[in-house]
Parts: C-alpha cells; structure tokens; sequence
C-alpha cells in the first residue's frame, strides 16, 4: 500500500489540530463573568451559593459544596469521611491520580480494585476481595462518565460498614437507573475542568444528602475556621470572633467561577445531547472497523458521555499502539490515553506498589486510545478522525 501517512511525510488528514476535548463558551458565559467583574465580590460572593444551589438541584442532592478544583473536592471528601493514618480505601487504578491522590493526602492508603474489561469501571467482586479490617471507604470512579454498577458497591459498604465517595469527574449528568450520579451516595465529587461536561475555569463540588458531611466539608474549605456558635469552644465573645477547629485548606472557589458554572449549567443537556449524538456515530462507524474494540455500554447507565475510548486488538496490526498513536497526532487528530495504571506511577512504585496488581487493567492501558469527544466538535471534525483511523489502521494492518 502506498505509505502517505503524515508521519513519513505524507499530506495529514486534517491541516489544523483537532484537540481530544475543549470547552464551549458562549456569550452568555461571557457576560456572567464580565457581570461579577463589574460587581461588588471577587471571590466569597453570592455566585457561590447560588452555584451550589443549582448542581444540588440538578443532581437532586440536598446539599452541594462548591471548592477550587475537583481534586480538592476529592481531598475535601477524603477528609469529611474521616480519612486518617492506616486506612485503607479501594479505588480504580484506570482513572487520573487524584482519585487515589486524595486517599494519599489523608494519610490513607489508597488500594487499586481491578476493573471489568469490557466495560473498564472498577468491578465490584474485585472490590470485595480486598476489603479488610482495615478498609474505611470506597471511592468508585465513573470512567469516561459510565456509571459503575453502584448497587453491588453500597450493599458492600453497607455490609463492611464503609463510606462510598463517588468519583464522578467524568460523570454530571449521567444517571443510574434513572438516579442522577450525586444524588445517591455518601458524597459525590465532580470536576468543572475545562474537558469535562462543564466548566468554571478550574472548580469542583462535592454533592451529598448529609448533613454532618455537609458542615465538615464546609469548615475544611476555609482552614476549619467557623463562626457557628454550635461548633465553637468558646461562645458570645463577640460578632468579630471566629474560631479554627481542625486543620483546613483555602480551598475556595470564586464568583467569577461560579458565575461561569451558572451559566454553563444553563446548557448541559445540549452539551450532552452531542456528545450523545458524537458517540452514536463513533460507535457505528468504528464498529465496522476491523481491530478496534468498542467500549460495553451498561444497561443501568444513561451517561453523559465524556471521553471515546477505542481499544485496538493489537493482534491484528504490524505495530504497536505507540506507532498507531503517533501516527493519528500526525494526522492532526488530538489523541490521547486514560489512563496509566495510577499505581504503575514513579511516585507511587516508589511507595512499594507492584507490577501486577491489576492485571486487567494493565492489560487495556497497553491498548487504548482516546478519540476526539466535545460539543463544539462539528460533522466535518468527526468524519476526520473516521478517516484518519481508517487511514491510519489500514496501513498497519497485517
Ligand atoms: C479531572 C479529574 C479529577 C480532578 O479534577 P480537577 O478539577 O482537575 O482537580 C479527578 N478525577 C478524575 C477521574 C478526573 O478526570
């Protein structure tokens, strides 16, 4: 076959860079900055409140607490569920490093459940194999925004008496059977990074139905400071006065922040009903081609959709992923791969973590590829990554 891959000099499908996911930013975001800009608060303002409010009603949670970035929200989560020194909590090892990060940060130790390789959320019965006397929490994580099987994972925590802190960076707007993901267990996470569903610039909230994680939550993101007299030591010292209680963070968010997330949420179902719509075409065009496994889709998951995942079935090609990676960037088309093995890190083989531990899940990191996936992403964008796959494939198939 004719070699005209960009990478050996060949015309590349696409003369621009498509990226794997990016932020939609309308006029209205705009001016909902521009207006906390030209107002009275900065950052602890009314944008926060108003922000909480409505991703606890749109999850259908009683309570949401809004801080500075997802991870934080993880830590904060972490630290209202009690979190400390020789706990152990079981986590994905398919997912960013935050979510085991946060476990680290407590003094817990974060222990790596093996996924389900059709699906690659952490499953359940690996979950149950490593509980022990010492395990405080499970933090399950919402991969590429499926839902994991949440039912077999709360009827072990309440079996074991754990505390299940979801990981839903991936996963606003994706339901459970017909649950919304942050409206269902102890605590939810979810990220407003710019990749995912929405975005406040950088931002996070944790979402819950209770109220004693709810006043944890709050005190952690101002230093454990609190002016509320049922929490204070020492009481009517006067209107000044304020106490710090436990050892918080400034993890504050801002009403420039909110006042984005406000407004983006305003747009959730067209973002979501894209990428809906991209997936659906991604999945009929790549599952007529020969080598790539497509991503099992869960009944129980109505999901939101946040990352395309192609697992190749190396077997059937002449290189490796890495060539085929590479060969696609050159094409201009913004790859990407989620995720290493957290525990397979430098900083966590440091800590004694082995080669091994999830043999699954090790197995598909070797093979995946991350497809372009975001709202913005027109007709004429996708059939350009179709045809730099097909391209791309073709010439290294065997
Ligand atoms: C993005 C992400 C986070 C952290 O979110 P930030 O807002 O970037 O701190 C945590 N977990 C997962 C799975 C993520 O993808």
């Amino acid at each position: 076959m004719e070699n005209n891959l960009a990478i050996h000099g060949g015309k590349p499908v696409r003369s621009t860079y498509l990226p794997y996911g990016k932020q939609y930013i309308d006029k209205n975001d705009i001016e909902a900055v521009v207006n906390v800009l030209n107002g009275k608060y900065l950052t602890t303002g009314p944008k926060i409140k108003e922000f909480e409010d409505k991703v606890a009603k749109y999850v259908g949670a009683k309570y949401a607490v809004a801080v500075s970035n997802g991870t934080a929200a993880l830590h904060s989560a972490c630290y209202a569920a009690g979190i400390k020194n020789g706990d152990e909590i079981i986590t994905s090892p398919i997912t960013f490093a935050a979510s085991a990060n946060c476990i680290l940060y407590c003094g817990g130790k974060p222990i790596f459940a093996d996924i389900n390789p059709h699906t690659y959320n952490i499953n359940p019965k690996e979950i149950e194999k490593k509980i022990t006397n010492k395990t405080k929490a499970i933090i399950p994580v919402h991969f590429t925004g499926q839902s994991v099987n949440l039912d077999p994972i709360l009827e072990l925590a309440r079996k074991y008496n754990l505390i299940v802190i979801e990981d839903a960076a991936h996963a606003l707007g994706t339901k459970y059977k017909d649950k919304h993901i942050g409206s269902i267990s102890h605590m939810t996470e979810f990220s407003f990074h710019p990749v995912k569903t929405i975005t406040s610039g950088e931002g996070g909230v944790i979402t819950t139905n209770s109220e004693k994680f709810y006043e944890k939550l709050i005190l952690f993101r101002t230093h454990g400071i609190t002016k509320n007299k049922d929490f204070m030591n020492n009481k009517d010292k006067g209107p000044w006065y304020y106490e710090q209680i436990d050892l918080g963070y400034n993890y504050r968010i801002t009403d420039l922040q909110c006042a984005l997330g406000i407004s983006q949420l305003d747009k959730i179902d067209d973002f979501i009903k894209r990428r809906k719509e991209l997936v659906n075409m991604y999945d009929e065009e790549l599952s007529k081609i020969d080598g790539i496994i497509i991503q099992k889709e869960e009944e129980f998951s109505d999901t939101s959709r946040h990352l395309y995942i192609i697992n190749l079935d190396l077997d059937k090609f002449i290189v490796g992923r890495k060539e085929i990676f590479e060969a696609l960037l050159a094409e201009n088309i913004g790859v990407n791969v989620h995720y290493l093995p957290v525990y397979l890190h430098p900083y966590y083989q440091k800590l004694g973590y082995k080669k091994g531990l999830c043999p699954i899940a090790e197995k598909l990191y070797k093979s995946i590829i991350t497809l372009p996936l975001y709202p913005k992403m027109d007709d004429k964008d996708f059939s350009d990554v179709i045809k730099a796959v097909n391209k791309v494939l073709d010439y290294y198939r065997k």
